[in-house]
């Protein structure tokens, strides 16, 4: 915060879109001078989503239908942005994108090409509500005159409709880059050779479990310029990729601090963020991880639209040219995944052995909604970390039958990979006062804790 007010006032009135555009050269040099100091209020920017979020999309789980049953009106009305088919899906569906502007920069967005990874399409569609009803607002005002902005908001909604991560002839649409049999590869591919746009925003949803580097702290968001190449080296389209990165950085970072990682930088010839950087277009992936207690992801949809709206801000203005690549290079790569679940200090009661002090870790086949549950571990645990750590100590866990694999005797012991099944009770009996209950294949609430 102290950083954003210690900005000059010059840069205030950039921000604000009142540097006339004569000016707009020598703006640009003070920028790059300046460095990117912040994309302005973020208080500001938070209140803008609160008031513009699409309620009727309100779970990360929704289809096709429901999307644009809620975003349709809001884009199919006159001026403002406006609704086109980019194509049909390999069942069907059309591929609608948004088209927003008339600017000489151009700009591509595109959400959910995994079918699953849906919290960005959510904040795309608070964007297009801000921009369709605050047309007036100083920065709807700038993307539409130095933006042109095209986004398909929902590009797989075959494995949408399934909440799966491919699409409905089972290939991943972000490994069809090359070969590009699917028709939402073809979709995407054909959008850019039309639109050839300078900037692009790949936007997906990783793995909930990653933390940030060798710390324990969840990603909320990754980062990633992609390489145009093997080498992994830098040109000036890979550098203003890590300039707006840079920008993405600082605008989440009030929101998220320390929970921010760099995604794996290995250049991968099928898959579209890479390949778009060596078409020519300036990308960046934005992956939303995880977050505590935020298990449909609204949380991180504000970080999105907070991320996206500085972004897009700050790219009309030039503003990102003062961006630091730093900023994008020194973070943290996504570390080693940490498990969903440790029960700490418990006491475990199985059948014909005395009971003994274990701790034990669980993952679920859905980790946000903690359903699936296996066990993963069992032992001395004390290094482990968790999304969730429960203490238990001085309670004893009792598993289910499900937990208990039988030895070649026909003993029952507690394994791993069993359905993670079992009770916290307050004794050694079982019939005792029972703490806390985990069944594999629930929703289970975790306790107070
Ligand atoms: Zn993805």
């Amino acid at each position: 915060m102290a950083v954003r007010r210690a900005a000059s006032g010059y840069a205030r009135a950039l921000a604000l879109g009142l540097v006339p555009l004569a000016l707009f050269a020598c703006a640009r040099r003070q920028a790059v001078t300046d460095g990117f100091r912040g994309g302005g209020d973020t208080g500001e920017l938070t209140r803008l989503h609160e008031r513009y979020r699409v309620a009727a999309i309100g779970t990360r789980e929704f289809t096709h239908q429901e999307l644009w049953d809620a975003l349709g009106p809001l884009v199919d009305a006159a001026g403002g942005p406006e609704r086109g088919e980019a194509g049909r899906s390999a069942e069907g569906r059309p591929v609608y994108r948004v088209r927003y502007g008339a600017g000489p920069t151009r700009v591509l967005l595109w959400s959910q090409m995994h079918g699953n990874e849906s919290t960005a399409t959510m904040a795309l569609a608070d964007l297009f509500r801000f921009l369709a009803e605050a047309p007036d607002d100083a920065r709807a005002r700038r993307l539409a005159e130095r933006l042109t902005i095209e986004a398909v908001p929902m590009l797989n909604p075959d494995g949408a409709e399934r909440f799966q991560r491919r699409n409905a002839m089972g290939i991943d649409v972000n490994r069809d880059a090359r070969a590009l049999a699917t028709p939402e590869g073809r979709i995407l591919r054909a959008l850019h050779q039309r639109f050839r746009p300078h900037f692009g925003f790949n936007l997906h949803d990783q793995d909930v479990r990653a933390r940030v580097g060798a710390s324990d702290r969840l990603a909320a968001v990754a980062l990633l310029a992609p390489p145009f190449g093997p080498s992994r080296q830098d040109n000036a389209v890979r550098t203003r990729a890590k300039r707006v990165a840079a920008v993405v950085r600082m605008a989440a970072e009030p929101l998220v601090a320390g929970h921010i990682a760099r995604y794996d930088d290995t250049f991968n010839p099928r898959a579209f963020g890479d390949l778009m950087q060596s078409w020519g277009t300036s990308t960046v992936l934005i992956e939303s991880g995880g977050w505590r207690n935020d298990p449909e992801k609204q949380y991180l949809r504000r970080v999105n639209f907070v991320a996206l709206l500085t972004a897009l801000d700050a790219i009309a203005t030039g503003a990102y040219a003062g961006a630091d690549p730093a900023r994008y290079a020194e973070l943290p790569e996504n570390g080693r995944p940490v498990n969903d679940l440790l029960v700490r200090g418990s006491t475990v009661v199985v059948p014909g052995l005395e009971p003994y002090r274990a701790d034990v870790t669980v993952n679920f086949a859905d980790p946000l909604a903690r359903r699936g549950g296996r066990i993963v571990e069992v032992g001395d645990l004390a290094e482990a970390a968790a999304r969730d750590t429960i203490d238990a100590t001085g309670l004893f866990l009792h598993p289910g039958p499900e937990a208990l694999a039988q030895d070649a005797r026909g003993r029952p012991a507690l394994m791993v990979d069993r359905p993670a099944s079992f009770v916290l009770r307050r004794g050694r009996d079982a019939a005792s006062e029972v703490v806390w209950r985990m069944e594999a294949d629930r929703k289970t609430p975790l306790p107070v804790h």
